[in-house]
This record gives C-alpha cells, structure tokens and sequence, in this order.
C-alpha cells in the first residue's frame, strides 16, 4: 500500500473512531483493541531448539529484506548446514542402506509453494524448493529428477559422506537393523518454520532428513503440502514435527489452518489436530510423537503434541526464546 492511501486509510480510521454510537466505531475498536491483546507481529516461531538460531536469523532477514519468504527460507538454512544437526540436512542419520535423503518445502499465504523430497546431495533443500515453486510448472520433484533441477539450477553437489558421529550411529544400528521407533529419541527433530510479517503476510518452510533409518525411498509429511506445511494469508499458517506417517494420515498442517479458518485459535487448533492423530494412530501411539506449531495472521500462536519433550521457539519484537509445548499424554 502506498504511504498515501495507507495515510488515508488511517485517517479514516482515526476519525471513525471519534464518532460516537456506529457500529463501524465498535468493529474496529474491537479489531484494534484485540491485537494488541492477544497477537505480536512480525512472528517467526519454528520447531525444537534449533528453532532458536533459525529464528535468529529469519528475523535478520525479515528485517534486512521485508520478505517473510526470504525470512523462513534463510531461517531453517541454518539448520540444513548444522554439522551438529543428525535430523536436518546432510549431517543427519541415514536410511537403512546407509544413504542420506532429505525431503523439504516451502508455502507463501498465496497458495504457492514447491517441495522436493528424497533428494540426495544438496545441502540446502529448501533452496530447491524455493526453486521448484519459483521456476517450474510444478510443485514437487523427488529423487533423481530434484538432483537434475538442481544442476540445472547451477547448485552445487556435495559428496556423499555420512558425518562421523552418523557413521557410527548407523553401524551400530546395523548390528540389528531392527526399525523401531522411540519417541523422542530417535531424533524426530523436523525444522518447521512459520511466520507472519507486521502486515500479516504469511510463509512457512520445513525441511528434514527424515526418520533415522527409514526404509529406502520413504518420504515423510515434511515436503507433503497439508501435511508437513500449510500457509493462508487469509487466516494463518501450520507446520508438524514428528512420526510423518501420523501426521499424513491427518492432513495434519491442513488441518490445522482449516480449523483456524472457522475461528479456532492456533493453540485449540493444534490440540484438536493431535486429538484427532491419536485416533487415527491408535496402534503404537505410546512409541510416536508429532507436534504441531501454528501461527495467525494476527500473530497470535500456538502449539501442542501428542508425547511430552516438544518445544518451540518464538521469536518477536520483545525476544527469542523457547517455548515448552503442552502435550495430550503426561509423563
Ligand atoms: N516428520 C519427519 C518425518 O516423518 C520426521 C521428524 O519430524 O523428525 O520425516
């Protein structure tokens, strides 16, 4: 909007309010009253305590750029390039063949979005991404087809070396090559990302090297529009950490917005959607954790999971901290 027509606007504002009795008066002293009690933006709040340097650095941009895009795209890069990271990016655990595959995505409020997903060799997954929704007719290249993408796109290859601490890790598990997954112990450490900017434009991205150990060629919610992500500039935005297979079933992110989109706040949305994963998931629910952050346009926020452990981290105006997430079972 322009500074004029935003001065306007606001003078309009201004004098409604002045006039006593309208109901237009009401309305917009209600809206305005609202937000400043419940809501802060611009937001950014991402998954576990990876979120916090991720955070950091999606608020630079925010402020460096005025992109919300740039800001979640560049925030969850710092994840990807963590040598310390063993559940995002090129550093993490492989699959059962000793490979390591990343799944990624990325949505504006608009509906846009990309993703790729069992992709190999790139460090930044969420680039490719970016690059899928901005400069293809698609949304989703998995495998060997997001590799080709990505030469052509002129990224680069890295070698495929597992990091040491990964190396060991597997080969120990190769001992017994048994997939069982613990919750919260098996690194389900998904960066999601969402965040609103001070005029309520929303993004969210979410990338991933997947469950430790999985099955060749499995994919999970991360690059899955609905599942792992899902962003609506007219009403807000969700992202999922955890067992993928759980939150698929659900829709889960999808859901979530859909919830808010009837009036929920994000907090009873993101209860009601893990609700609802723990009836769809009923088998061997004590082993599986999925947790879910959410975001509206007003900038107020939410989440929940279904085992205790999961936190959050948000950052705004007054701060970047942790957050600890409620979840539906206790300790
Ligand atoms: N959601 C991810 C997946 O299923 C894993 C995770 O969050 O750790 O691939």
């Amino acid at each position: 909007m322009s500074t004029r027509r935003k001065f306007i606007k606001q003078s309009l504002l201004t004098s409604t309010l002045l006039l006593p009795g309208t109901i237009r008066q009401g309305t917009v002293f209600f809206r305005n009253k609202r937000q400043a009690v419940t809501g802060r933006k611009p937001l950014i709040l991402s998954t576990w305590n990876h979120g916090l340097a991720a955070n950091e650095k999606a608020w630079e941009t925010l402020n460096q750029t005025g992109s919300i895009l740039d800001a979640v795209e560049e925030g969850v890069k710092i994840t990807e390039a963590d040598p310390a990271s063993r559940s995002v990016g090129l550093y993490g655990f492989p699959d059962r063949e000793g490979i390591v595959t990343l799944d990624a995505s990325i949505m504006k409020g608009d509906g846009d979005c990309g993703s790729v997903c069992f992709v190999r060799q790139i460090k930044h997954p969420i680039t490719l991404a970016r690059k899928v929704m901005e400069n293809t007719p698609h949304v989703m290249l998995a495998g060997e087809g997001a590799r080709q993408f990505a030469i052509a796109q002129g990224m680069p290859l890295e070698e495929e070396v597992l990091h040491p601490e990964s190396e060991e890790a597997y080969l120990e598990w190769l001992e017994e090559a048994e997939y069982r997954p613990i919750i919260n112990i098996e690194n389900h450490d998904t960066i999601g990302m969402v965040g609103v900017d001070a005029d309520g434009n929303l993004a969210g991205s979410c990338t991933t090297s997947g469950l430790a150990y999985k099955m060749h060629g499995r994919v999970g919610d991360s690059p899955i529009i609905g599942a792992g992500l899902y962003v609506d500039s007219d009403v807000g935005a969700a992202t999922a950490t955890g067992m993928g297979e759980t939150i698929i079933k659900v829709c889960g992110s999808f859901l979530v917005v859909e919830l808010m989109r009837q009036g929920r706040s994000p907090q009873d949305a993101c209860e009601e959607v893990v609700g609802r994963l723990i009836e769809k998931n009923k088998d061997g629910i004590e082993d599986m954790q999925a947790g879910f952050i959410a975001v509206n346009k007003d900038g107020e926020y939410g989440g929940y999971a279904v085992h205790p452990g999961f936190n959050f981290a948000v950052h705004d105006e007054s701060g970047n901290r942790m957050q600890d997430s409620k979840s539906r079972f206790m300790d």
